[in-house]
């Protein structure tokens, strides 16, 4: 299975789950996602894998129309973890809804929860029947407890799902909110050139869960020193996902890039996840800015 290694591990957890051989794929710089050029060479090298797995990272939606017709050239089902992207649009479409099978998590750090959990789409009515009826331990439809396959205890509990669609009303006003933070980080550092935000592409309509950024090359102030700068006054930021190729579970599976150098382990090791929570003031907002500013300004001095 071909999975962006740009990501957190859940993503990929679930390949090993099923005995399959993940074989991860580099990100390109635009929207930090799934490099579709990455893509097409790994298929040249396995041909014939089972699915691709791609992911929104953060809420950037991926190259989606590049990485659909690369798929279904290869007639090979595209899965998107949408874990991260609830509300994000590409085209005016949902993310998760482009693939055989789009997944949603509804964890407490994600941007509307049920306290944990998650949801499953597809247009593939037959298929959805399937997991659930695995997802339910997978008893046969019969008076006395029948079972003919191995199942799992996957449902969503009655409570944790009316908390779900309670959370859905304040989805628009979230990713608003989300948005309008994005946008005040970009404006506070126009000014210095060595700062860079996630970018995405014309097509697609982030939901901003987390606000990142990128540090130049040749930036003097690392991301560690952002990180350390904020948590002396008590301002918790985040490092990049470290990529799942780097990860020593995952070390003895493939990994596929285009540049000489990994994307997505320049992007871990030049960036920094921003706080981005929708009860943080423009006050707040503002003392974190002035925190990396300084930085910045020491530096140049
Ligand atoms: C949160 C997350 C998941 C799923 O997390 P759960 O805890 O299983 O709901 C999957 N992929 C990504 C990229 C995530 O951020």
């Amino acid at each position: 299975m071909f999975c962006q290694s740009l990501t957190f591990s859940a993503t990929a957890n679930p390949i090993i789950y099923q005995n399959a051989t993940p074989v991860f794929i580099d990100s390109e710089y635009e929207t930090w996602n799934m490099d579709p050029l990455a893509l097409k060479k790994a298929f040249e090298k396995y041909p014939h894998p089972k699915a691709v797995v791609v992911v929104y990272l953060y809420g950037t939606p991926a190259k989606i129309d590049e990485i659909l017709e690369i798929c279904k050239e290869h007639n090979t089902p595209l899965v998107e973890d949408a874990a991260e992207s609830l509300g994000a649009t590409y085209r005016n479409k949902q993310t998760g809804t482009f693939g055989e099978y789009g997944i949603y998590s509804f964890n407490g750090n994600k941007i509307i929860t049920t306290s944990g959990g998650g949801m499953l789409v597809s247009n593939n009515e037959e298929r959805i029947k399937k997991v659930r009826f695995w997802s339910t331990q997978s008893r046969e439809p019969e008076r006395h407890y029948e079972h003919k396959e191995i199942g799992y205890n996957y449902r969503m509990s009655n409570v944790c799902a009316g908390i779900g669609r309670g959370q859905l009303k304040v989805l628009d006003k979230r990713i608003a909110k989300k948005t309008e933070i994005y946008e005040k980080y970009k404006k506070a550092f126009e000014d210095i050139p060595e700062i860079k935000m996630q970018s995405y592409v014309d097509e697609s309509k982030p939901n901003h869960w987390l606000s990142s950024i990128i540090l130049d090359k040749k930036s003097k102030v690392k991301p560690l020193d952002i990180i350390i700068a904020l948590e002396k006054e008590n301002i918790e930021s985040r490092p990049i996902w470290k990529p799942m190729n780097m990860q020593p579970v995952f070390k003895d599976y493939d990994f596929i890039k285009v540049k000489e150098k990994s994307v997505a382990q320049d992007i871990f090791e030049r960036g920094v996840c921003l706080p981005s929570d929708t009860k943080m003031t423009d006050e707040e907002q503002e003392r974190v800015v002035k925190v990396i500013i300084k930085l910045f300004k020491k530096e140049n001095e």
